[in-house]
């Protein structure tokens, strides 16, 4: 079940008013168009009429996959520190109504970026896991350290066995590609599985850098 409700909204821009439609839920099995929209960035977006500004709306929104057994609690937000009131905030209202005994053996994440929800749509969708996907991203960074600061690694795409990553550089503002054999995802899933990483989840996790690097400081979830 999808579900949305129709917001008044004044554009920041210029002040005109117009009606937005916001998705509160999407389940990927009634609404594969919706899923669609998602990944092309339409979705959640205010686009003013009037001046053609456009903006993320702050409304949380539930994305639910039971194929691929994957549920994203998307928060939009900037701030780390909001981030992490609005996650304990998600966990605690989830422990509250016992919501997640429907979704075992689901992986749960908490995302806080538009780009990252659609990161780890792409992700489940090529049957590969994000925590193995992070430590990757992790290693890949790490090859060139002085710049690591600037850089924003994501997934791209899979083919032919190769797993191709994108490097987005905010100093020099260029991108970059990084390949690496699916062989390398299989080690290192393979050995993350050995040390105890589950391939799913017990609640709301987070799996980003600071995820990864805990993983690789020996840190298990
Ligand atoms: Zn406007």
């Amino acid at each position: 079940m999808s579900l949305n409700s129709k917001q008044n909204v004044r554009c920041p821009q210029c002040g005109q008013m117009s009606d937005v439609t916001v998705w509160d839920m999407i389940t990927v099995k009634d609404s594969a168009d919706l899923k669609q929209d998602l990944l092309r960035g339409r979705i959640n977006m205010f686009q003013c009429p009037s001046c053609a500004h456009t903006a993320l709306m702050p409304t949380p929104m539930l994305y639910q996959d039971d194929e691929k057994r994957l549920l994203i609690s998307f928060s939009p937000c900037n701030d780390p520190l909001v981030k992490g009131q609005l996650y304990d905030n998600v966990c605690k209202a989830s422990k509250d109504s016992g919501e997640l005994k429907q979704f075992e053996g689901y992986n749960l994440r908490f995302v806080t970026d538009y780009n990252e929800i659609l990161e780890k749509i792409l992700i489940f969708d090529n049957n590969l896991n994000d925590k193995t996907i992070e430590v990757l991203k992790l290693m890949i960074l790490s090859q060139d350290l002085e710049k690591s600061g600037d850089r924003i690694c994501r997934f791209g795409k899979i083919e032919n066995d190769i797993i191709e990553f994108m490097i987005y550089d905010e100093k020099e503002k260029q991108t970059y590609t990084s390949n690496v054999p699916k062989e390398t995802y299989d080690v290192i899933n393979k050995n993350l599985r050995e040390s105890g990483v589950k391939p799913y989840s017990f609640g709301w996790e987070i799996v980003d850098t600071a995820y990864a690097t805990k993983l690789l400081n020996g840190v298990n979830n």
